[in-house]
């Protein structure tokens, strides 16, 4: 059951995410609950209303969101739109006093994710990033092998992330993360899943990086990137290989040690994340039924005992000053320091 002081939660942009994953993820967590929505489609109100029986008071579009100050029902915002309008509506929301809890990437750059950062901190909310696999079992047992090492010393580490889409789209009306305004291209959307890997499978936080990308399909991917391979050095002279595609299905995140290797093969998928060792040993998730409800309850626990979220604003800038290393250096050519 629902605890009585639960966090009600209003998503921000009904797309495909909010739709499939977070508002099902919503009706199985006990430390939150759906009660508000913001949408710029009036034409999709009805059906949420009825659905999750939202009352008319918590229903918002885009101009009429900052209201959402007074409403009571409300502690926090989940943002779920295209990643151009996570900082403007991050900001709003904290300035409405709102919890914010927004989706990957964070932001377009390291500055905006700042900007995110310093206005949660003036308004005293916190800020939590949708990094849903930080979550999970299986990430956690990586994070701890990172320490015990029990094949010895990480030699090599690889982080691939991506799928195969947009072969039927209409070069004249292409979705958002096919456009560079709205924050399109690979790495901004699946190479933070192989950021990410690397980053908690080696437990530790790059130094430099360099990167190039390509396309198959110039007449689709114009401005932004189809595939990114991005080479991360960290300070103890491991490098990990990553690679990020609209073109190429992959899902491997995997470490090559000094006495065998570990991998999850699928590492950033909703559910099925498999773990396998060199010496036979198998692992999984360990029965995590929704992998957006465990986040959602986290990350509303933590507002309700007081304490930083999990994956906080911090989180999603570190990736976020990669993330500009890698597309800088895809650009200009040449290593970067991070
Ligand atoms: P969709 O395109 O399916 O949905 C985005 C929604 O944002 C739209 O339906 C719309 O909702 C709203 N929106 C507001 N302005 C615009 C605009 N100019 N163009 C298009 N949509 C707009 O995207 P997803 O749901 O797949 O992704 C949304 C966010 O969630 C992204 O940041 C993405 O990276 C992240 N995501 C994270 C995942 C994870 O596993 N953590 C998985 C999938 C996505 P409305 O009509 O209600 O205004």
């Amino acid at each position: 059951g629902r605890r009585p002081d639960s966090i009600g939660v209003a998503l921000v942009g009904l797309g495909y995410y909010a739709t499939n994953l977070l508002a099902p993820g919503l009706q199985l967590t006990r430390n939150c609950h759906l009660a508000g929505i913001v949408t710029g489609s009036p034409d999709k109100i009805p059906e949420w209303q009825r659905k999750y029986g939202i009352p008319d008071r918590n229903v918002y579009s885009y101009d009429d969101f900052d209201r959402i100050a007074g409403n009571p029902d409300i502690q926090a915002v989940y943002i779920v739109t295209p990643n151009d309008l996570h900082k403007p509506l991050a900001l709003r929301a904290a300035a409405a006093g709102k919890h914010v809890w927004c989706e990957k990437p964070m932001a377009m750059d390291a500055a905006e994710a700042q900007e995110m950062i310093d206005a949660c901190r003036a308004a005293g909310v916190q800020l939590a990033i949708g990094y849903r696999l930080q979550h999970q079992p299986s990430t956690l047992r990586l994070r701890a092998m990172a320490k015990e090492k029990p094949y010895g010393r990480i030699l090599k580490v690889r982080a691939d992330a991506g799928f195969h889409a947009y072969d039927d789209v209409d070069p004249a009306n292409k979705p958002w993360r096919l456009l560079p305004q709205h924050g399109g291209g690979a790495m901004y959307d699946m190479g933070v899943y192989s950021l990410q890997g690397a980053r908690y499978i080696t437990g530790q936080e790059p130094v430099a990086v360099s990167a190039r990308s390509g396309t198959t399909r110039p007449h689709l991917f114009e401005g932004v990137d189809e595939t990114t391979h991005f080479t991360l050095e960290f300070a103890d002279g491991l490098v990990a290989e990553c690679s990020t595609s609209f073109g190429r299905n992959m899902n491997l995140l995997r470490a090559d040690c000094e006495r065998g290797w570990y991998q999850l093969e699928p590492f950033q998928t909703y559910n099925g994340l498999a773990g396998r060792t060199s010496d036979g040993q198998l692992f999984d998730d360990g029965g995590v039924p929704h992998q957006q409800a465990l986040q959602m309850d986290n990350d509303a626990l933590a507002i309700l005992e007081g304490r930083p979220p999990l994956v906080p604003g911090e989180e999603g800038l570190r990736d976020m000053r990669v993330v500009d290393a890698v597309y800088a250096s895809a650009r200009e050519g040449g290593r970067r320091i991070v």
